[in-house]
């Protein structure tokens, strides 16, 4: 049976005293659901510590984004490396809203992928097309360049993980999701580029993108999908726990 992943991304939806709040009711729920899934929230930066030890048992916790220098005059930056050192498993790279609204470039998800690899964190790479890109055809030309630059060159440490979120940008946050058969078949191309890419690497495929209790099944059960990155339907503790108890 394939191992399954819910990760939820906080984003900057909540407050501090939210955010502790929210991890708190969590940890209650959650301990009774007994869970067989690997869960991972991503809270905001300055909730992450209290976040961690609220979860402590049912859930990790990991940065939205990281730096790449590992310490420095970079003010307001937070490094891949720190993280790490404060406890961290996993780390978003590159997601929609950093790529689109911040104008990530490929070649700095690039240095923000190296950084996560260095801190010894499991990087979750996140990718996907833009709507204009998928009416003109370009699916897998916008991924297989996402994901030949975050590896070109890169030796791959022996045996660490790979997580790619498939995350239509058209999806994150719209209320539209994209079909579980199309997800599929955009995963197994991920999976296929990822090995070409990196002399047979086998990734764990997520799926994101208006994911909820009523369609997070049919993503679980497709052959390439072995979970999902939740946004919004992760920040209340009903919507979350209904989504665990779908899949459940
Ligand atoms: C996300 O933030 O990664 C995401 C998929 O958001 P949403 O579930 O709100 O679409």
């Amino acid at each position: 049976m394939k191992k399954l992943y819910l990760f939820g991304n906080w984003k900057m939806y909540l407050g501090h005293e939210e955010s502790v709040a929210l991890a708190r009711d969590l940890k209650k729920q959650l301990s009774a659901l007994s869970v067989k899934a690997t869960m991972a929230i991503f809270p905001s930066a300055i909730s992450l510590l209290a976040v961690k030890e609220e979860l402590d048992g049912v859930a990790s916790v990991g940065p939205q984004n990281v730096y790449w220098v590992e310490k420095g005059g970079y003010t307001g930056e937070i490094s891949a490396m720190m993280y790490r050192q404060a406890g961290c498993q996993f780390a978003l790279v590159g997601h929609s809203e950093r790529r689109h609204v911040f104008k990530e470039s490929n070649a700095e998800v690039r240095q923000k992928f190296e950084a996560v690899l260095n801190a010894e964190m499991t990087p979750v790479l996140c990718v996907g097309e833009t709507m204009p890109e998928r009416k003109d055809d370009r699916v897998e030309e916008v991924i297989e360049a996402q994901l030949r630059s975050a590896f070109m060159d890169l030796a791959w440490p022996k045996g660490r993980s790979l997580i790619i979120a498939y995350e239509p940008v058209w999806a994150v946050g719209t209320g539209e999701s994209c079909d579980p058969s199309e997800a599929e078949r955009v995963a197994a191309v991920i999976y296929k580029f990822v090995g070409a890419l990196l002399d047979g690497v086998e990734p764990t495929v997520l799926y994101g993108g208006s994911v909820r209790s009523d369609n997070v099944a049919k993503y679980c059960a497709e052959p390439h999908l072995s979970g999902v990155l939740v946004g919004g339907a992760s920040t209340k503790a009903s919507t979350w726990l209904e989504i665990v108890s779908a899949v459940k």
